[in-house]
């Protein structure tokens, strides 16, 4: 194949040849496997992933971290080798830990974007198989329908009514309609080239094959793809506003330092000489003073930044992201895990998301009789039942040609497959298997009906049309079935089903056992009859009619075609509930949800489905698509907190739905499958998609996608959005009181003109390593058991609210009183001990007050609102490991002699640990009180 072939400059034909592929067969598995190593995957290339030095590079240039380079150097230049050490250790130590953290979220974040990875419908040894599409190889046969994106460049061989939107490539925003048969000169434009389909645009209508011509890097989208970047790395708004904390508590903490060292060095004696003897001598005499305040505004600094936060908070979604995978939700946008945990309603599909999407003909309708079908799933076996008695097919010929047109109306495949149980294999919409395995019950098949009535063109299905055609040529037939096509001057008809109104709106004659007769109001009444029967039972109901035609129209379209009908039978089926979905909607309203079902579905299917499972209250309303229409905006948004099901309904109402909802102050999850549904699920708080049945479209208008299907999998997600957020706050809450507390202290503690009891070394050590692993286990939380049974969070409500707040407060005096009085006893109770020295026993009481406070004080910041005997005081293993680890670090650090001088510790004996072993409990007590006290 050469570089610069001209695909739309060839026949269709020549292109298969250059290409050795078959358009009926596609490329044997072997040839595909082969061409995928000569050409690679069809993949664009991503921006180069950041490489270590870059990351290393962040790391290094951070804010906290350049103080502490620079107190390094000056600790060194002192002379002072062991803290300039340490010091340097500690930011390599901090650094190394930041990077696998870093690479870690986003290795999972990578392996969330592949699983999110688009797929394409080819034909390869002549099956129409599924492959990820980046397994797709110049030759291969796609085959392409509305919703698709375009998997990669293609020449197309074939197009029904066939319209793609391209303004990722050309900026036009209109979709084009594409001609397979036409060839282009050679120097068409991109914008031109009708008999062509460029990958990443995006399928508006229709249905296609083409021939791919081109993979990865060498299609038209590979050439500009520098300039593309897909997805977003977006921050959510909790990292931004904990960013923007970070900040703050920064240029806060800078100015603090600032001011302590001031006023130290204005209140040291030796102030005077600089303003008798002038600098020099001032340096002379005031060096040590001047680097021991130094010292403390670099302790300062360190201790008012959380410095582990941004990580933890990055590792606690990432986590939380895979979590949410292992239950079916697969989020695509970062903000979307916060915004989750805030949805107060749930406004979900009803077929395949509420109940099962096995459909099963079990009804059927025609010329006046009411037909019973037996069986069960995909398997074609089954009887027809008239009144109970078994009837032959062939002696019913209005039933016949009922399961004729929706045989030839259709686009599904019943396959047979030993693998399966039953036997076989349905590939395409349910809805239409379904028709296929009741034709088949009768025994009339796919293959022989496509020969008998070839199809010639058709107007395919959108959901707000709810129906569709096929258009067939009647020449074959009517020789072979002169009984069902008597009209002799008719050589197409046209095979429309759909909803049933909405068809029978079209109808303006109907066969009975004697023929055609015109539709007359009564027998309207008695079909409309028929349908709310079968519909009243749950069933989905199709109506099928046709209508002969002379010619095929060039492009056929609904207004021209779907008119002047002949009303044909009903087809009703059977779309059982999902089990699992009951309790769901029970535990989704314990938590305050609302679920709303929005279907396409007729208004008694939908309420009779909607009472089964639940969602339908006993004073809620059903309203249809074409009430809401008559609704005006404010009409709506008054009456739809007692609407629980909107049935009839096409895609635009469910834009009215959500913005109904949310100009009510509702955080809105809204679900959609189809190329529709793709501006209602922008439009909601989050878009939820269908991760089987879902078209791409609506995937990447999504936020989050839902890899079964089901509703229960939306309320895990939702449960999962809780507990993250919750999760968050937990260790916002204790990271931050953590801080307050050690700037409180190194404050009072220089305002009492006392040695500050904690130096940079043990503070760093803190925060970067005692503090940081309970942390981690916050993050790792797996919520409270009642988290379900409360009220969604106010949207707009802090992070940092007022319940926070009051913490914190309650925690920096807790904490820093427990740690000043360890300091003061032990100043006071061994002054007088002959051989010991005060000052170092009374910093290493301190020191491990303020860790073993905390480290108990971790236990009880897993719930905010639940004590911690209520919540299991073990049921967080990960809390175990946390502080296991940071205690015997502690101990470490105490008892290893050659370590002492560098933590500036000395061993306690068992009098000195009576002494703060009730200190410690200060903290975690005063925690507990609150919790009882802000619950009454
Ligand atoms: P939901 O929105 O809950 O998933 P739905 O699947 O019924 O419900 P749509 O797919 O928009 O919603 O279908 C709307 C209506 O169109 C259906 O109720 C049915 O009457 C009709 N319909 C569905 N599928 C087809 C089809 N393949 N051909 C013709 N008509 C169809």
């Amino acid at each position: 194949m050469s570089e610069a072939q001209k695909w739309h400059a060839l026949q269709g034909v020549e292109a298969l040849r250059v290409l050795e592929s078959d358009k009926d067969q596609g490329l044997t598995t072997e040839v595909a496997q082969g061409r995928l190593e000569t050409y690679g995957y069809n993949e664009l290339k991503e921006r180069p992933p950041i490489s270590f030095w870059q990351r290393l590079w962040e790391q290094l240039t951070g804010f906290i971290v350049l103080i502490l380079i620079v107190a390094a150097i000056i600790s060194a230049a002192l002379g002072d080798w062991i803290e300039a050490i340490v010091i340097m250790a500690i930011v390599v130590l901090n650094a190394a830990v930041g990077i696998i953290q870093e690479s870690k979220a986003e290795e999972a974040l990578a392996a969330l974007k592949k699983m999110a990875a688009p797929e394409a419908h080819v034909l390869r040894d002549g099956h129409r198989i599924v492959v990820p599409s980046r397994e797709l190889v110049p030759g291969d046969i796609v085959l392409l329908e509305a919703g698709n994106v375009v998997p990669a460049d293609l020449r197309l061989l074939e197009s029904m009514n066939l319209k793609i939107e391209e303004a990722s490539l050309t900026g036009e925003s209109l979709p084009v309609n594409k001609h397979a048969e036409e060839t282009l000169s050679e120097e068409a434009s991109l914008g031109d080239r009708r008999n062509s389909a460029y990958m990443s645009t995006l399928i508006s209508y229709g249905r296609g094959t083409g021939l791919v011509v081109a993979t990865g890097m060498q299609t038209e989208i590979g050439n500009i793809a520098e300039m593309l970047q897909s997805f977003e790395e977006e921050q959510t708004p909790l990292q931004r506003k904990l960013d923007q904390l970070g900040k703050m508590l920064g240029i806060a903490s800078l100015i603090i330092c600032g001011l302590v060292f001031l006023v130290g060095l204005v209140r040291d004696p030796s102030f005077s000489v600089l303003l008798t003897d002038g600098l020099a001598a001032y340096f002379a005499v005031a060096k040590d003073t001047i680097v021991e305040l130094f010292m403390i505004a670099v302790g300062l600094a360190i201790a008012a930044v959380p410095e582990g936060l941004a990580a933890i908070v990055t590792v606690c979604l990432a986590l939380g992201m895979r979590e949410m995978v292992n239950r079916h939700a697969l989020i695509r946008r970062l903000p979307a895990v916060e915004t989750l945990g805030s949805a107060t309603v749930i406004c979900s599909d009803k077929t395949g998301t509420l109940t099962q999407n096995e459909m099963t003909v079990v009804r059927a309708w025609a010329a006046g009789r009411e037909y019973e079908i037996t069986g069960k799933g995909y398997e074609p076996k089954g009887n027809f039942l008239s009144d109970k008695v078994e009837v032959n097919v062939e002696d019913h010929p209005v039933l016949a040609q009922t399961l004729w047109a929706g045989l030839l109306c259709n686009d599904a495949v019943l396959e047979k497959d030993e693998r399966v149980v039953g036997g076989y294999r349905m590939v395409g919409d349910p809805t239409e298997g379904s028709l296929v395995v009741a034709a088949a019950k009768a025994g009339y098949w796919t293959d022989r009906f496509t020969q008998l009535f070839p199809r010639v063109s058709e107007i395919p299905f959108d959901s707000d049309r709810k129906r569709m055609t096929t258009i067939h040529d009647v020449q074959k037939a009517a020789e072979v079935h002169p009984d069902l096509y008597p009209t002799n001057e008719a050589y197409y008809a046209a095979v429309v089903k759909g909803a049933p109104d909405l068809v029978l709106d079209q109808c303006a004659m109907m066969r009975t056992e004697a023929g055609l007769v015109p539709l007359t109001p009564a027998q309207r009444e008695e079909i409309m009859g028929a349908n709310a029967a079968m519909a009243s039972q749950a069933l989905r109901v199709l109506a099928v009619a046709y209508r002969p035609l002379a010619s095929v129209p060039e492009e056929p379209t609904p207004e021209d075609v779907e008119r002047d009908l002949v009303f044909v039978g009903l087809l009703g089926m059977i779309d059982p509930a999902r089990q699992e979905v009951v309790p769901a909607v029970r535990k989704a309203r314990g938590a305050g949800l609302r679920t709303i079902m929005v279907t396409g579905d007729y208004a008694a299917t939908a309420e009779a489905i909607g009472r089964e499972i639940g969602i339908l209250r006993p004073e809620g309303r059903v309203i249809s698509g074409q009430t809401l229409e008559e609704m005006s905006d404010e009409q709506l948004q008054e009456e739809i907190s007692s609407i629980d099901v909107f049935a009839r309904v096409a895609p635009n109402h469910k834009v009215r739905i959500v913005e109904a909802l949310r100009a009510r102050d509702h955080v809105v999850a809204m679900t959609g499958d189809g190329v529709n549904d793709a501006p209602a699920l922008k439009r909601a708080d989050i878009g939820v998609a269908m991760g089987i049945t879902g078209t791409d479209v609506s995937k990447q208008a999504a936020d989050m996608v839902l890899t079964d299907d089901n509703y229960v999998s939306i309320v895990s997600a939702i449960e999962q959005g809780r507990i993250i957020y919750s999760n968050i706050r937990k260790f916002v809450y204790f990271l931050i009181s953590c801080n307050m507390a050690e700037i409180a202290i190194i404050f009072i503690a220089t305002l009492l003109g006392w040695p500050s009891p904690l130096t940079v070394i043990q503070l760093l050590w803190l925060n970067l390593l005692s503090d940081g692993a309970p942390a981690l286990a916050l993050g790792l939380e797996k919520g409270d058991p009642d988290i379900m049974e409360r009220a969604p969070r106010p949207p707009k409500e802090p992070v940092i609210n007022r319940d926070m707040i009051a913490g914190v407060v309650v925690q920096t005096v807790a904490i820093t009183a427990a740690v000043l009085l360890a300091y003061w006893r032990g100043m006071t109770a061994f002054a007088a001990q002959a051989g010991s020295d005060p000052t170092r026993t009374a910093e290493t009481m301190a020191f491990v007050t303020l860790v073993l406070s905390e480290l108990l004080r971790a236990y009880t910041a897993r719930s905010e609102r639940l004590p911690l005997l209520k919540l299991g005081v073990f049921s967080n293993k990960w809390m175990q490991y946390a502080v296991g680890f940071s205690i015997v670090l502690l101990l470490v650090v105490v008892y290893v002699p050659f370590l002492q001088p560098i933590f500036n510790t000395i061993p306690l004996n068992l009098e000195e640990w009576t002494l703060i072993l009730p200190l410690i409990l200060i903290p975690s007590l005063a925690a507990e009180m609150q919790k009882v006290l802000s619950r009454k």
